[in-house]
């Protein structure tokens, strides 16, 4: 990647992460990563597989590595491009964790325990362990390393976004100007629902469905999506207004389907099943590209590897310049006093 940091005016910057858990799904899809292909024609993206992150939400360490190579794997087969971001995984720059020890200096704990995020995740445990509620420190930490102009944010993030701002202003405050603090991109596709209809998309839900998975599959997961609740009769006029297969048709169809699954769910011409093979079909084909690209990534693991190091190299001379100064301005330099 070429970044533009020694050009002038440099673009702005965008940083985003994921954490590893296998092969991208159709949510990871929707909610974020089509999102982060477009940035990258007008940012300098930086592109991270977190998994310092994942060890918080009890990741297997036996699979870990696999996830972080399907993941990758993922994010090229969408088309994350390395020679126009940085793409690399978050524990191959320990810059990120040693900023977030820093940070813990100017972090209220109140702050953090009032974060929506560590309410919900605290309840799944007897005894909460502190990087349930670290974690948004970590978050900052990772945006601030790279001074980071902006963020694409989901709805569940814009509070831990706030966080970040918030430590990035205490930060200034307490040791001198040093970080931006970084916006919200907004465009993001909201809260995609699972094909259960009720929860947010999510592997660990089995709600989705693979980016990468082939025809057949597509069709078996689709198939289970829950629809209208009222419409139980084939016969049964539908609405399409509270059907989550309604909402993903907008997703993959263009506006003359959608009026025309719209007018036959609600005069009954259209069953349900066909109304899902119709998306599953739609779906497949959109996915097809990242299937074909994805099958040259597997057999080349080492073109994977090859863009996740040069890419971590390129972030730790970034990151490495911020904590530098980060440890400068805390007084974090006892080899002055030797000349
Ligand atoms: Fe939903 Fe389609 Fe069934 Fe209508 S026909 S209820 S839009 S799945």
């Amino acid at each position: 990647m070429r970044m533009s940091d020694n050009e002038a005016p440099r673009k702005k910057r965008v940083f985003s992460g994921m954490q590893p858990s296998g092969e991208a799904h159709l949510g990871n899809y929707l909610g974020a990563l089509r999102r982060w292909v477009d940035l990258q024609d007008e940012y300098d993206c930086i592109w991270c597989i977190v998994d310092d992150h994942a060890i918080t939400s009890g990741s297997d360490p036996q699979e870990m590595a696999q996830h972080v190579f399907d993941l990758a794997v993922s994010f090229l087969a969408v088309g994350l491009d390395p020679e126009r971001a940085l793409i690399f995984v978050q524990s191959d720059v320990p810059e990120h964790t040693e900023l977030a020890w820093l940070f813990n200096a100017v972090t209220p704990v109140g702050e953090l325990e009032r974060m929506t995020q560590y309410k919900d995740k605290a309840q799944r445990f007897e005894s909460v362990p502190a990087g349930i509620l670290n974690y948004p420190i970590l978050q900052a930490a990772d945006i601030l390393v790279y001074k980071a102009d902006a963020v694409p944010v989901g709805e569940d993030q814009r509070q831990h976004l706030e966080l970040t701002r918030e430590i990035a202003r205490r930060f200034n405050a307490a040791y001198g100007e040093t970080f931006p603090e970084p916006e919200a991109l907004i465009g993001e596709a909201g809260r995609i629902l699972g094909l259960d209809g009720e929860a947010k998309m999510s592997k660990s839900l089995g709600n989705t469905v693979g980016i990468l998975a082939e025809p057949d599959e597509i069709w078996a997961r689709v198939r289970t999506a829950v629809t209208d609740p009222q419409r139980v009769r084939r016969s049964d006029p539908g609405r399409p207004e509270v059907c989550n297969v309604y909402s993903l048709h907008r997703h993959f169809g263009d506006d003359a389907l959608l009026d025309r699954i719209h007018r036959q769910c609600t005069t009954a011409e259209i069953g349900c099943v066909d109304c899902k093979r119709i998306l599953a079909d739609n779906i497949t084909r959109a996915f097809a590209p990242f299937r074909e690209r994805a099958l040259h990534y597997r057999a080349h693991p080492r073109e994977v590897r090859q863009v996740l190091e040069e890419g971590a190299a390129r972030a730790r001379a970034l990151a490495g310049e911020t904590i530098a100064e980060v440890r400068e301005r805390m007084g974090l330099h006892w080899r002055r006093l030797f000349g």
